[in-house]
């Protein structure tokens, strides 16, 4: 059931808080804004105040800027803001990706933001919050999609390498800038490192490195890289780089584009990568199930992605549930 008199609503400008005077991931300009994740779609220029997680804070001052007004709270602590109390819980998602718990004595809200209940080797892990309404997102609310665990997906994503390896061929993976990037590095055979990084991945590195994330070795690829370093190398990228002379400089190579929308062959082709991975940060189909139920929350509003038929799906299940307009992208490949 919804609640009669909400303590989170739903606004042109995002999830409000008029109790506590704050939003959470607002796609408008406000003036206190708390952020679940360091996305460009959950975390906007213009606020006047930010408070998230360190390692998000320190993604925002690199992309939003330095001079951003912000806070920062660790995982599991209480802070009390006007009457309500706020918690940021791990999301899973990418580094620094946060839930957040907001309550007063008669509500608890969960939003879910960005997450994935899945362990990959760079987000701290998932952890499931028990609440009365749970904002989720649905961007894989879909049973065709459901991820392997990162084991598989790297063991095969290692042997092409090797393959390329053997052949003088480099291996230029793509995968967004943040996030998908950095749990690439991670899962890539120790044998093959270092891996070579465009600047928009090399910059985000040294931002996560900065805030105490542990990578393996990368470096940067430069002007002054020479030619002859780049054979038979280990290479990431964004997406974006397909098409550009960027690309065509490393010649010879091959691509594999990472990313949940791989799971679709008609994605595969569009995106002219010679490999698709399925690798994605997000809930996949069964893990969105899961965790809906697990909550065991009164009312579930859904957001971005397949909101419209995973409402459908959940009301035959016998949940109640709304779907929640918003202005959230879900798995971005264009950066
Ligand atoms: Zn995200
Ligand atoms: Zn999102």
């Amino acid at each position: 059931m919804r609640p009669k008199d909400p303590l989170l609503q739903f606004t042109d400008k995002g999830i409000y808080c008029e109790k506590g005077g704050f939003f959470i991931d607002p796609w408008r300009p406000v003036d206190k804004a708390l952020i679940t994740h360091g996305h460009a779609d959950h975390a906007r220029w213009g606020m006047k105040n930010y408070l998230s997680t360190p390692i998000t804070e320190a993604i925002m001052k690199y992309r939003i800027g330095a001079d951003i007004n912000s806070e920062s709270i660790g995982f599991n602590h209480k802070k009390r803001i006007n009457g309500v109390h706020v918690s940021f819980f791990p999301a899973g998602h990418i580094p620094g990706s946060a839930q957040i718990l907001v309550e007063d004595t008669s509500q608890r809200w969960v939003v879910s933001g960005d997450y994935k209940v899945i362990e990959d080797s760079i987000s701290e892990p998932f952890e499931l919050v028990k609440c009365d309404y749970f904002i989720t997102e649905s961007t894989f609310g879909l049973p065709v999609y459901r991820w392997r665990t990162d084991e598989e997906i790297f063991g095969e994503l290692n042997q092409w390498i090797s393959e390329n390896i053997e052949n003088k061929i480099n291996s230029v993976i793509l995968g967004y800038s943040l996030g998908k990037a950095q749990r690439l590095l991670q899962g890539i055979d120790n044998s093959f490192l270092p891996v070579y990084c465009h600047g928009a991945v090399y910059n985000m590195n040294e931002v996560l490195a900065a805030a105490g994330m542990d990578l393996n070795d990368y470096k940067p690829i430069t002007r002054d890289t020479p030619k002859d370093e780049l054979k038979g190398r280990v290479i990431i990228a964004p997406p974006s780089v397909l098409g550009t002379p960027w690309l065509r400089k490393l010649k010879p190579y091959k691509t594999a584009m990472a990313s949940g929308w791989m799971t679709l062959r008609g994605a595969r082709r569009r995106r002219n990568a010679d490999k698709g991975i399925i690798l994605s940060d997000h809930v996949d189909w069964p893990g969105l199930n899961a965790t809906v139920k697990a909550v065991e929350a009164e009312h579930i509003y859904v957001t971005h992605g397949y909101s419209d038929i995973y409402v459908q799906y959940l009301r035959e299940q016998g949940i109640d549930a709304d779907v929640v307009k918003s202005e959230y992208e879900g798995e971005t490949d264009t950066e």
